[in-house]
């Protein structure tokens, strides 16, 4: 498990703010909000930033995505290769849409996991049921109607405490997916919808 830090250096490095900690992201205590450099920069180098070539541009954003989504290089070529084998079908909403159906990915959004590092850990650990059955399998896309839940067993156990509730109970879910915060149940409603305001990530610099 990556400490809170390690995690916010990926944002400092990436010279943007990723979102890949739930509750601090949006508030005060984003360390990017104080520290919008990488990490040991000195003060000559935060100042002259080198130009980066269009190419150099669109692999840095394939590497944020690789971070945000904590994902291996081939299994994001897989995903981007997919995208842009669909007839007919917009490569960048389908990107999009397989990135955020993946079942860790999907803890996240809930507010189960502060990381998507931990989600991916809650997956593989199998504390969460899909359609009632333990999958522990990170990857698994999940279809609309899919219902997610936590293990019986695992609900009163630390991982899912008062902490943790309180935390989805203010956590702001994405259009397409519900949840229950008391019985720890929710469900896909619709397909994932590219929104702005949620990707924040150039999807269409990579796909070309
Ligand atoms: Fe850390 Fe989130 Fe801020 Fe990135 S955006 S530095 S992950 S708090």
């Amino acid at each position: 498990q990556q400490t809170s830090q390690a995690v916010c250096r990926k944002c400092r490095r990436a010279g943007e703010k990723l979102f890949l900690k739930v509750e601090k992201c949006f508030t005060h205590k984003c360390i990017f909000e104080r520290r919008p450099h990488p990490p040991g920069a000195l003060e000559s180098q935060r100042k002259h930033r080198s130009t980066v070539s269009e190419y150099g541009s669109q692999l840095r954003e394939k590497q944020k995505i690789k971070n945000a989504y904590g994902l291996r290089e081939q299994q994001f070529v897989n995903y981007v290769r997919s995208a842009s084998g669909k007839r007919g079908a917009d490569p960048t909403k389908e990107l999009f849409a397989s990135l955020e159906s993946r079942l860790d990915r999907v803890v996240f959004r809930l507010g189960l996991a502060s990381s998507q590092a931990m989600a991916r850990q809650m997956v593989g650990h199998g504390h969460v049921l899909v359609n009632g059955r333990r999958t522990t399998v990170p990857s698994y896309r999940l279809r609309d109607g899919d219902k997610i839940s936590v293990r019986e067993g695992s609900k009163n156990t630390s991982l899912f405490g008062e902490e943790v509730k309180n935390r989805i109970e203010k956590h702001l879910l994405p259009a397409w997916l519900v949840f229950d915060s008391k019985k720890f149940e929710g469900s896909v409603r619709t397909h994932p919808l590219l929104d702005a305001s949620v990707m924040p990530y150039d999807l269409k610099a990579v796909i070309e």
